[in-house]
């Protein structure tokens, strides 16, 4: 091999590789927002060794050995890294998959539930925790279980067993199932102990999704439907896209009953708002086109975004009424939900319409606010909720000793501002610092 091949070879590892993983990192007088209450504990050092947080200390109490990467903290936030709860990973190997995982990462997304799996998954997830890929902590579903892949009762209970032994870390559920094949896979996934998650089959409705022990409802899905009186048809031709057009129909006190059920069941909730306002907003297609970070999705995929939304905003059915009648519903429901105690996660669905991987996040996190969560509660959605809703071994979702050092450093408070999330200055990422010129580089790199 000659000399400038090798150089070639090198280069095309990328930016990340040169970076070492299991840093010695010390954050100097910095801010920590560390998520065990809504507090902010000022001029702090904190301590990161070999991917956990070592220490935490007032700045003048903490030594700084030599052998540390310094990071000034100096007024900047220091927070844990957000989670993805809804998003879609493309497969390993194919061409975007890296784009997708440095987006994530570049935007403080340091765990990600990948809703939409496959056998390559299973892989990439090994290469991300081997440091092979850069990206954020992956938990994988299998194939899509829906109308189409599943086909009997006696083969759902077969195909749940099988990824369950393929190792998939939960099973996703589309639209389709009957009643008696959702049953079958719940009965099953229940006694392997493995979580299956997603849509509500119309079938089955909300109700008895929770009550068959439904690790997440997506989306909200199902929410709508029941909250119509027994002489609406919630079902047919008459519904489309989450219940838009149940909207005026829907009675809102009937909301804290199926709240209550979803709490009652343990039944966590990822509303994806930002996925249904993005297609029903009235900012228009052509404006969301303009958006920072639309520049760095495929052409195709903005033209198909706008032509999805296009395609909703001219339905004849649909109307500014009809849109502002269905966001304030689904807000009411995030708001009770809340309220109620039950568990929300934080989830954007990108990329779908204008969802742009890892930006998409910041905006679910503004809907939660104008749902009117305080942004510490917006935060707790995409920290300390996806750690005890995934029951980790490795504590995170807080900033403590002894906690995964996933940490993202911001140069704005994000209790004050929601928006703050957007500043991302720097990222910890199992121990390895990206910093702002890293992500300058990678963000120059990601452009199409
Ligand atoms: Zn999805």
């Amino acid at each position: 091999m000659n000399k400038k091949i090798v150089v070639v070879a090198v280069l095309a590892l990328s930016s990340w590789s040169s970076l070492a993983f299991g840093e010695r990192i010390a954050f100097i007088n910095v801010n920590v927002v560390p998520m065990t209450s809504e507090t902010l504990i000022e001029a702090q050092t904190v301590i990161v060794d070999n991917g956990l947080i070592a220490n935490i200390g007032d700045v003048d109490d903490i030594p700084i050995s030599d052998d540390l990467l310094i990071v000034d903290g100096t007024d900047r936030f220091l927070m844990p890294g957000l989670a993805e709860m809804h998003g879609h990973v493309p497969s390993a190997g194919s061409r975007t998959v890296n784009q997708v995982l440095e987006l994530y990462v570049v935007n403080g997304i340091t765990l990600t539930r990948g809703m939409l799996g496959g056998p390559s998954h299973l892989r990439l997830r090994q290469q991300i925790l081997d440091h092979e890929v850069l990206g954020p902590t992956l938990y994988t579903s299998g194939p899509s279980l829906n109308g189409r892949s599943i086909t009997s009762p006696d083969q759902a209970a077969e195909l749940v067993r099988k990824q369950f032994a393929a190792g998939y870390d939960f099973l996703k559920i589309h639209p389709g199932l009957t009643r008696r094949e959702f049953a079958i896979v719940a009965e099953t996934a229940n006694e392997l102990g493995m979580p299956f998650a997603g849509h509500v089959p119309a079938d089955v409705g909300v109700f008895d999704a929770v009550a068959a022990g439904i690790a997440t409802i997506d989306h909200l899905d199902g929410y709508m439907q029941t909250l119509m009186s027994p002489n609406i048809d919630p079902s047919g031709g008459f519904d489309s896209f989450f219940g838009i057009l149940l909207a005026p129909h829907a009675d809102r006190a009937k909301i804290i009953d199926v709240v209550d059920a979803t709490r009652l069941a343990g039944t966590w909730n990822v509303p994806t708002q930002s996925l249904f306002e993005h297609r029903v907003s009235s900012v228009s297609a052509e404006e969301m086109s303009q958006w920072p970070e639309v520049r760095y999705m495929p052409a195709a995929t903005v033209r198909r975004w706008k032509q999805a939304k296009l395609d909703m905003v001219n339905d004849r059915n649909f109307n500014r009424e009809l849109a502002d009648t269905a966001v304030s519903i689904r807000r009411q429901i995030i708001k009770t939900l809340h309220e109620r105690g039950a568990g929300l996660l934080l989830g954007s669905d990108a990329p779908q319409v204008f969802n742009v991987p890892g930006f998409a996040i910041h905006r679910e996190l503004e809907f939660l606010v104008e749902s009117g969560l305080t942004p510490f509660q917006a935060l707790q959605t995409g920290t300390v909720n996806p750690a005890e809703f995934l029951k980790r071994s490795d504590r995170s979702g807080r900033i403590k000793i002894g906690y995964v050092a996933d940490l993202v450093l911001l140069d704005e408070n994000p209790l004050q501002n929601i928006s703050a999330t957007r500043r991302v200055h720097g990222v910890a990422l199992r121990g390895k610092w990206i910093s702002q010129p890293d992500i300058r580089k990678m963000l120059k790199r990601l452009q199409r």
